[in-house]
């Protein structure tokens, strides 16, 4: 099976393409499921930062929603599932979950980009990691992160240590090492809690050259048995849907992973992860 639960278009500020050439794209690459996550928050017109509107939100995704019912039938195929990507900000938890609540969304993802008023993962980057060694810019990464899965309102856990981004330009490779007790604590919260964790596969394109989360950070959520994953390419246009999908799925199957979890109005069903891995690649 080939699927890709996280895609933006352009109703997300930061996206491009519509949704019929999102769709066409998936469709001619052979992908059986895929899931649009656009933001519930908007870029303001004049740059800087990002705001959270429940009608706005609301009127976004119903807009998708209609897309979607008008495309399918046209691609039997492919199943298309309507999904969001929430910004976990504490002041933003009453607004998602009451978002949560009005749509009838397939997939939530919850992500963390901002940390402390900062952005982590685009836009003044520098602001944040400039001013921390690395130790305290990953720490306080992880424990906002941590911080999102007790608030809980969503299904799986967007990019785990999105962090490395920048991270990786400032301080050199990421190692999880010196962060282990803080990721197996949030990997067993998440296990409580029912939570599941994506495979992002943007990182094998971006400077870490990995998978959000990398290949340790999988290991120890195979540990922690970590029951519902998924995978997807966080592509921005639609030239770039496929990044890193195939990276991804190998790294899941050599972390301990034998199935990925599909979903349907948010209830799951795991299948098996049937990619054949190359002699030379086991790693
Ligand atoms: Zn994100
Ligand atoms: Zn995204």
């Amino acid at each position: 099976m080939r699927i890709n639960y996280h895609v933006h278009n352009g109703y997300s500020s930061d996206g491009r393409g519509t949704t019929e050439q999102v769709v066409q794209t998936a469709f001619d690459l052979g992908f059986d499921e895929i899931c649009f996550t656009n933001h519930a928050e908007q870029l303001s017109p004049e740059g800087g930062d990002w705001s959270l509107d429940l009608v706005e939100a609301r009127q976004l995704y119903e807009l998708q929603q209609q897309e979607i019912e008008r495309l399918q039938p046209v691609y039997p195929e492919l199943r298309i599932l309507l999904g969001a990507e929430l910004e976990y900000r504490p002041e933003w938890v009453e607004t998602l979950d009451a978002l949560v609540d009005s749509v009838d969304f397939d997939l939530i993802i919850g992500s963390v980009h901002v940390v402390d008023g900062h952005q982590i993962s685009g836009g003044s980057v520098g602001e944040y990691f400039k001013k921390r060694d690395a130790s305290e810019a990953y720490g306080r990464y992880f424990e906002l992160l941590e911080e999102m899965v007790d608030w809980a309102g969503f299904d799986v856990v967007g990019h785990f240590d999105l962090v490395k981004r920048f991270g990786t330009k400032f301080y050199g490779p990421f190692d999880a090492e010196p962060f282990e007790s803080q990721i197996r604590s949030t990997l067993d919260k998440m296990v409580g809690k029912g939570i599941g964790l994506e495979v992002n596969t943007s990182g094998v394109v971006q400077p870490p050259a990995e998978p959000y989360p990398g290949l340790d950070i999988l290991r120890h959520a195979a540990e922690a048995r970590i029951a519902t994953v998924t995978i997807g390419s966080d592509s921005h246009v639609p030239t770039s849907f496929e990044q890193g999908i195939e990276v991804g799925e190998r790294a899941l199957l050599r972390a301990g992973f034998g199935e990925i979890t599909l979903f349907s109005h948010r209830i799951r069903k795991n299948v098996p992860l049937d990619l054949d891995l190359e002699e030379d690649d086991k790693g």
